[in-house]
């Protein structure tokens, strides 16, 4: 497969193009022309990791975290994240990043986490705003079906776990057609009047230049009337960080045992130690305290994250839902997993999948 139909295939899983303005995601270095037929997964790029895909045959290595994360002046052979890159490069090894995109979808990282901790009703913590639209078209009678099948397949109709969600409204549609026009329903030259559907679906931005496409090829009329609103909504399909409830109530103690054993961490900080039960726990994977804000409204007892500093422990003290730092890494072990299981899922047997065993936190425990 070449590596264009690999980028492509992998934007239309991952919201690469949405969070693109933020993070440093999507094909970081690479020839589109190349053909791959295995890659590696991995957190992140290190010589080990760049090794290992080498052994494998594998030219394309998929990352979590991007290898380029601030302005860079020069590709040398030293030992920094960047350099990682011009090594890639001179073993003909394409490097792609996925970030937050794979932070902020349903079965990425944080639903993953909270999968993990034995989470139950699992709900975006921060859902993404702007990033819905509303697409409106007038559509003949007997092309109703063709058209709003057309455009859920490519992605209009999400509404959380619920797809091809549409409503259609019978209205008149009046227009006239103009010399040289090709109508498919009047004449040229004569006023019409037809009965069409008013046909509305949300789509996320992503997915809107495709949903525009397929609706136009499976629409009969020359020109076609639609219109498409920026809506106000938050959107159900992509946020950051997840929300939900434990089965039954714990006391926090037995609680942070289970997120050390989890979690892989020998200890947590934590803002106070709560005597309170825990039932309802959000998370955030990476560096997740401006998300902690959203914990409290929305009720968490604790919120787990990482990066936490100093002021954020003072601050979180006198308020209702503990703060816990389980570190950036030990909330992200599972990065590399989650990528392998949906890079499984897309490529099938078309791609062989290695799973990087050189995962490892930038600190160690002394
Ligand atoms: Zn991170």
């Amino acid at each position: 497969m070449k590596l264009s139909e690999v980028v492509k295939k992998i934007k239309e899983r991952l919201p690469i193009e949405l969070v693109a303005d933020q993070d440093n995601v999507g094909l970081i270095s690479g020839d589109l022309d190349d053909d791959c037929g295995k890659m590696t997964v991995a957190y992140e790029l290190n010589g080990d990791v760049l090794e290992e895909a080498a052994n494998s045959g594998s030219n394309l290595i998929v990352t979590y975290h991007t290898p380029l994360y601030r302005p860079t002046r020069s590709f040398t052979t030293s030992n920094s994240s960047p350099d990682y890159l011009f090594r890639a490069t001179r073993r003909s090894i394409n490097v792609f990043t996925v970030h937050t995109a794979l932070d902020v979808v349903r079965d990425g990282m944080n639903f993953d986490l909270a999968s993990r901790l034995g989470l139950k009703n699992i709900r975006y913590l921060s859902p993404l705003t702007d990033t819905l639209r509303k697409i409106v078209v007038f559509v003949p009678q007997d092309h109703i079906d063709k058209v709003r099948s057309a455009m859920s397949k490519n992605g209009a109709g999400v509404i959380g776990n619920y797809s091809e969600c549409a409503f259609a409204s019978e209205g008149e549609g009046s227009f006239l057609p103009g010399e040289g026009s090709v109508p498919y329903v009047g004449t040229p030259g004569k006023p019409e009047r037809t009965s069409e559907q008013r046909l509305e679906m949300v789509v996320d931005k992503v997915s809107l230049g495709r949903v525009v496409q397929a609706m136009l090829k499976a629409h009969p009329y020359e020109e076609v009337a639609y219109d498409v609103y920026p809506i106000l909504n938050t959107s159900s399909n992509f946020g950051f960080g997840a929300i939900g409830e434990l089965e039954e109530e714990v006391p926090a103690e037995k609680f942070l045992e289970r997120v050390k054993n989890v979690l892989g961490q020998p200890f947590l900080k934590i803002s106070r130690l709560s005597d309170a039960k825990i039932k309802r726990v959000a998370v955030c994977a990476g560096s997740g305290v401006p998300f902690y804000k959203d914990a409290v409204r929305e009720g968490a007892d604790i919120f787990i994250t990482g990066d936490v500093k100093h002021h954020d422990f003072r601050e979180s003290r006198t308020r209702p839902t503990v703060l816990a730092d389980a570190t950036h890494h030990g909330t992200e072990r599972f990065a590399a997993e989650v990528l392998q299981r949906i890079m499984k899922e897309m490529f099938k047997d078309r791609f062989v999948i290695n799973l990087s065993k050189h995962d490892y936190d930038s600190a160690v425990i002394v």
